[in-house]
C-alpha cells in the first residue's frame, strides 16, 4: 500500500503568514490508493465503529444534512481545535521569522492577539498546547504528510468523545490537545461552532438546490463517477489551510473553512464541489499525460489543477445560468487565482479549447490535444512558487 500523494495543488495567496510562497490550496491527496472506494468506517477495526459511531454521528449536523443526500457535514471540537492549535502555531512562526509585509503581519498580529485575552491560568495552559504545536505538528504539511492525514482521521472519530484517552495519536500531540480542549471550549469553541453551522446550512441549501445537476455534469466532464455513493464527509473548522479547503482522498474527506471572505455565497458552493472534483480529476490528469507524451513533451505542472478550477467554476456557473441566475465569476476569476499563480496562458488555453468540451461542442482527446498544442513546449510558467505577494 503505497501512501504516497499522487496529486495535490500549490499555489501562492495574497497573504501568506509562512512568508515564503508554497502553500496548500483547496487540495487534495490520494491516501490508501489501494482503497479508493472504501468508505472511512470500513478502514476502522470493527469494535472501533461500534464504539465510536453513536458518539460521532451526534456531532453530525442534522440540519445541513437533512437538506441534501451528497455530504455529511461535522462540528468536531478536536478536530476543530486541531486546526486552531495549527494555525496559531503557523502565525507564531511567521511573525517569528520577520521580514513579513505589514498587512500580512497586522493579520497575524490580530489573530494571535486572541490568546492575550484569556485570563492569566488558562493562556499559561494555551501557550502550553501550542508550544507543542510549534515544535512539532506545524512543520509537518495538514495535506501532504500521510501523518497528519492520519490524526485528522483518528479526531474524526472520537468527535464527540469528551476525551482522547486511547485514542491511536502520537502521544504529544494528544497530551496538548487534552491541554488545550477545556480553555478551548469555554472560550472559542461555542463561536466556532455556531460558524460551522451556519456555513454548512448555507452550504446545505446551496448543494440542494444544484448539487444533482453538478454531479451528473461534472461526472461527465471528468469521465468520472461522482466518488461515493453515500454522504461525502466534510468537517467545517475555523482554519483549513492557507486556501481555506484541503481534502485527502481515499476515503475523500475534506475540511472546509467556516468564515473566509473569498467563498461567500455561490463561490462557496464552487470550492466545496472543487474539493470533491480532486476525487474525479484522475482520468484527465491522465488524458494530459498521454498527450504530452505523444509528442515527447514535459507535462506542463498544475495543468490538470487549473482545468479542475476552470471546470467546476464553469459547472457552476452553467447551472446558476440555467435556473436564471446570470452573472456568476467563477471562484479563479473572482479571486485572482489564475493571474496571480501564472496561470493565465492556462485559462487562455482552456477558453479556447476546453471550453467547447464543455459545450459539447467537441470531444474530449481532442480537446486535450487543443490545450496540450496551445501551451508552449517548454513551459516558462512561473507556478506560483515565486509569485510576489
Ligand atoms: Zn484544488
Amino acid at each position: 500500500m503505497s501512501e504516497a500523494p499522487q496529486s495535490g495543488c500549490r499555489l501562492n495567496p495574497p497573504v501568506c503568514p509562512s512568508g515564503n510562497a508554497r502553500l496548500i490550496w483547496n487540495c487534495s491527496k490520494r491516501y490508501f490508493p489501494d482503497m479508493r472506494r472504501r468508505s472511512l468506517l470500513s478502514l476502522l477495526p470493527i469494535p472501533v465503529v461500534v464504539q465510536v459511531l453513536p458518539l460521532y454521528a451526534s456531532e453530525v449536523l442534522l440540519d445541513a444534512n437533512r437538506r441534501q443526500l451528497l455530504y455529511e457535514f461535522h462540528s468536531g471540537l478536536w478536530m476543530n481545535l486541531h486546526h486552531l492549535l495549527y494555525e496559531q502555531a503557523e502565525a507564531r512562526r511567521a511573525r517569528a521569522g520577520g521580514g513579513l509585509p505589514t498587512q500580512v503581519k497586522a493579520r497575524l498580529d490580530a489573530l494571535l492577539s486572541q490568546i492575550d485575552t484569556l485570563p492569566a491560568a488558562p493562556r499559561r495552559i494555551w501557550n502550553d498546547a501550542l508550544e507543542a504545536y510549534e515544535r512539532v505538528w506545524v512543520r509537518r504539511d495538514l495535506l501532504f504528510d500521510d501523518g497528519m492525514t492520519r490524526i485528522k482521521l483518528r479526531l474524526a472519530e472520537r468527535e464527540a468523545s469528551l476525551s482522547l484517552v486511547g485514542a491511536s495519536l502520537p502521544d504529544d500531540l494528544r497530551r496538548a490537545l487534552q491541554l488545550a480542549a477545556p480553555v478551548y471550549r469555554k472560550h472559542w469553541w461555542p463561536e466556532h461552532d455556531r460558524n460551522n453551522r451556519q456555513k454548512a446550512d448555507d452550504l446545505a441549501r446551496r448543494v440542494q438546490e444544484l448539487g444533482l445537476a453538478l454531479t451528473g455534469q461534472l461526472a461527465a466532464l471528468y469521465r468520472s463517477p461522482w466518488p461515493s455513493k453515500g454522504r461525502l464527509r466534510v468537517e467545517m473548522a475555523p482554519y483549513a489551510g492557507f486556501g481555506g479547503a484541503y481534502t485527502s482522498l481515499d476515503p475523500t474527506f475534506t475540511v472546509y473553512q467556516n468564515t473566509d471572505p473569498r467563498k461567500r455565497d455561490w463561490l462557496g458552493l464552487e470550492i466545496l464541489f472543487h474539493e470533491t472534483s480532486h476525487a474525479m480529476i484522475a482520468p484527465v490528469e491522465t488524458a494530459i499525460t498521454r498527450s504530452c507524451q505523444k509528442r515527447g513533451r514535459a507535462v506542463p505542472e498544475d495543468l490538470w489543477h487549473v482545468l479542475l478550477f476552470y471546470t467546476t467554476g464553469e459547472a457552476v456557473r452553467q447551472a446558476l445560468a440555467r435556473r436564471g441566475i446570470e452573472g456568476y465569476v467563477q471562484y479563479a476569476d473572482a479571486n485572482g487565482v489564475y493571474g496571480r499563480a501564472g496561470w493565465l496562458p492556462y485559462r487562455q488555453a482552456l477558453a479556447l479549447h476546453w471550453q467547447p468540451y464543455i459545450d459539447g461542442q467537441a470531444d474530449f482527446d481532442g480537446a486535450i490535444a487543443g490545450i496540450v498544442d496551445a501551451l508552449p513546449p517548454k513551459p516558462t510558467m512561473d507556478n506560483g512558487r515565486s509569485t510576489p505577494s
